[in-house]
């Protein structure tokens, strides 16, 4: 019995798994039970580390919701046992993934960090190792005895981030996430420097920790553009069975004041379709009411998605879907921090 931290290791695929077959010059996946030998470094790290993979890695654009809830139900399974998670995804869709699980997780008290790679594992220049060695240093970092981070949290190039709050940025640096609306929460230098006061620390201590896996994926993004036809909107929102959409607007959520345009987003509200305004800018917040082309959006009864990020959007709008509220709680709640995912001003 040792009192060092006890880190569980998910592997779901993507790049940093994978190694590349000098012959054949192509990338494949490798057995990820066998990380020690791969990156030996792992064993100077001063905790205990296990690793659970998925048997048939996936890419991440082949992400999905009963993925999300294989990962919730391993760390469901393993969270009495263990004092930290890291989960290795590819970085495609890293932002959507760790968002919904960040939904997912209430109560959460113990940190859960994702993280990939642009570069395998194996390869000479990659940035696989720094990003796992220290996600896995942050997983295990505790003070007077209690993890320092209690929430999910998303570890690439140097910078922890608030995962409900980033995006992949760029396909090609290693720099690949950014979170232009919340600050980095830890910066790794020659020291981890946590940004405590930014961290997520719920005063509900006592609270059971309670995994929800009920997303509902009856749901659309509608990113308008200048010449949007009325029959591309028509389309979207007359999909069968549709219960929720993402509205990417322009600027702090200004859109288009066609009547026919306001007709059908006010038809398909009336149809109890939640449609929630989310800014197609990179950083800044839905202003809704700042100008007249968001006043008319306000007044039909769009919910004003503030600074959320799409891929945030669409995680909160599948859970809150999934736990079928009435119209007045789903806006209370859309509006509102669930995990520190909106500035609530
Ligand atoms: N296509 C890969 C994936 O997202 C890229 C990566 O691993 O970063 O699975």
């Amino acid at each position: 019995m040792t009192n060092k931290p006890k880190i569980l290791l998910i592997y779901t695929g993507g790049t940093i798994g994978m190694v590349k077959d000098y012959e054949s010059q192509a990338l494949k996946a490798f057995n990820f039970n066998q990380i020690i030998e791969k990156i030996p470094e792992l064993k100077q790290l001063n905790c205990e580390i296990e690793t659970i993979s998925f048997d048939e890695p996936i890419d991440s654009s082949n992400m999905n919701v009963s993925y999300y809830v294989r990962i919730a139900d391993i760390l469901e399974q393993n969270y009495p046992d263990f004092d930290g998670f890291v989960v290795l995804t590819g970085s495609d869709t890293m932002s959507y993934t760790s968002s919904a699980i960040s939904f997912m997780l209430e109560n959460l008290r113990k940190p859960v960090i994702f993280t990939g790679s642009q570069l395998p594992i194996g390869d000479l220049r990659t940035d696989a190792k720094e990003n796992l060695i220290t996600s896995i240093e942050i997983a295990s970092s505790r003070k007077n005895g209690e993890p320092i981070v209690k929430e999910v949290g998303l570890y690439f190039e140097y910078k922890l981030y608030r995962a409900n709050r980033t995006s992949k940025i760029n396909a090609e640096q290693f720099e690949a996430f950014d979170s232009p609306n919340y600050p980095a929460l830890a910066k790794s230098g020659v020291h981890l420097a946590f940004n405590n006061k930014r961290l997520l620390d719920s005063e509900d201590h006592g609270r059971d920790f309670i995994v929800r896996k009920r997303l509902d994926t009856n749901i659309a993004i509608l990113k308008i553009f200048p010449g949007i036809t009325e029959q591309v909107v028509e389309s979207i929102l007359s999909v069968k069975g549709l219960k929720g959409v993402v509205l990417e607007s322009y600027g702090s959520g200004n859109a288009p004041t066609y009547p026919w345009f306001i007709q059908k987003l006010e038809k398909a509200i009336a149809n109890g379709i939640h449609i929630v305004n989310v800014t197609q800018c990179y950083g800044g917040s839905v202003l809704m009411g700042h100008y007249e082309t968001s006043t008319q959006l306000k007044r039909i009864g769009i919910v004003d998605g503030k600074d959320i990020t799409t891929e945030s959007a669409v995680a909160k709008l599948m859970y809150l879907l999934g736990e079928e509220l009435e119209a007045e709680d789903f806006h209370k709640y859309f509006g509102k921090s669930l995990r520190g995912e909106i500035s609530e001003n």
